[in-house]
C-alpha cells in the first residue's frame, strides 16, 4: 500500500506514520527525518538544508526530490510506503506522479486546528535517536531523558514559536493546495487528528484497509 500523510506541521503525522507503518509492515519515509539525519552527519545536503529548515522554509525541490527518489526505490519500499512530509508543494506532487514508483492508494489528511498545533509543537521534545515526547501529553518517565536510550531530550531548532508561525504560513501557501490536487484524484481520506494516539492509529488503519 502506498500512502501519503498530509497535514500541517504538528498534526501528529510523524507519530502516526511510525505506528501505521508498523501495523502495515511498510516503511515510514519522512523527508524531515532524512534531512535531519543529513544535518547530523554533516553531509553537503545537510549543510544546504540546515539554514532553510531552521527558518521554517522549504528545502529546494531538486534536493528533496532526488533524495526521496533514491529512498523510494530501495528494496524495502517495493511493497509500499508511507510518505510523511512529502510532497510539500505542487512541483513535488507532480514529480511523484510522473515518477516510476506507481500510483498512490490513499492520501490521509490530518485535520487539526491551529491553537492545538502550536500547543503540540511547543511541548514537543526528542532525543537525537528520533524518539519523541510531549511535555504534557506524553512525558518521559524522567524529565529531560529519553526512556528508550537515556539520551537528553531537546527541542528541535525549528520548534520555537516564531519559526512555527512561519512553518504554518509556508504550509498554507505551498502545501495546502495539494488537498485539492489529491481530492481531484479521489484519494483524500480525512482523519480528525484529536484524541488519544492509539485511537487515531486505529481510525487510520481501519480506513486504509477498508
Ligand atoms: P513538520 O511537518 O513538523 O514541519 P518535518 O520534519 O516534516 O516537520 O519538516 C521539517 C523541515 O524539513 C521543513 O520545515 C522543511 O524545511 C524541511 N522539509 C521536510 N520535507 C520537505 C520537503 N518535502 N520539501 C522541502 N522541505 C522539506
Amino acid at each position: 500500500m502506498r500512502l501519503i500523510f498530509l497535514g500541517p506541521p504538528g498534526a501528529g503525522k510523524g507519530t502516526q506514520a511510525h505506528r501505521v507503518a508498523e501495523g502495515l509492515g511498510i516503511p515510514h519515509i519522512s523527508t524531515g527525518d532524512m534531512l535531519r539525519a543529513n544535518i547530523a552527519s554533516g553531509t553537503a545536503l545537510g549543510r544546504e538544508a540546515a539554514t532553510r529548515m531552521n527558518a521554517g522554509e522549504l528545502v529546494p525541490d531538486a534536493l528533496v526530490i532526488s533524495m526521496l527518489a533514491e529512498r523510494i526505490t530501495a528494496a524495502d519500499a517495493a511493497a509500499g510506503f508511507i510518505l510523511d512530509g512529502f510532497p510539500r508543494n505542487l512541483a513535488q506532487a507532480l514529480a511523484l506522479e510522473t515518477s516510476s514508483v506507481g500510483t498512490i492508494d490513499r492520501v490521509v489528511l490530518f485535520i487539526v486546528d491551529e491553537d492545538e498545533i502550536v500547543r503540540r509543537i511547543d511541548g514537543r521534545r526528542g532525543c537525537n535517536q528520533g524518539h519523541t515526547y510531549h511535555l504534557d501529553d506524553h512525558p518521559p518517565s524522567q524529565p529531560g531523558v529519553c526512556d528508550v536510550d537515556g539520551e537528553p531530550l531537546v527541542q528541535r531548532p525549528d520548534d520555537s514559536e516564531v519559526v512555527i508561525r512561519n512553518r504554518l504560513k509556508v504550509y498554507r501557501r505551498e502545501t495546502e493546495p495539494l488537498i485539492d490536487f489529491y481530492d481531484e484524484r479521489g484519494l483524500i481520506l480525512e482523519i480528525k487528528a484529536l484524541g488519544p494516539v492509539q485511537h487515531i492509529t486505529r481510525q487510520i488503519l481501519d480506513a486504509v484497509r477498508a
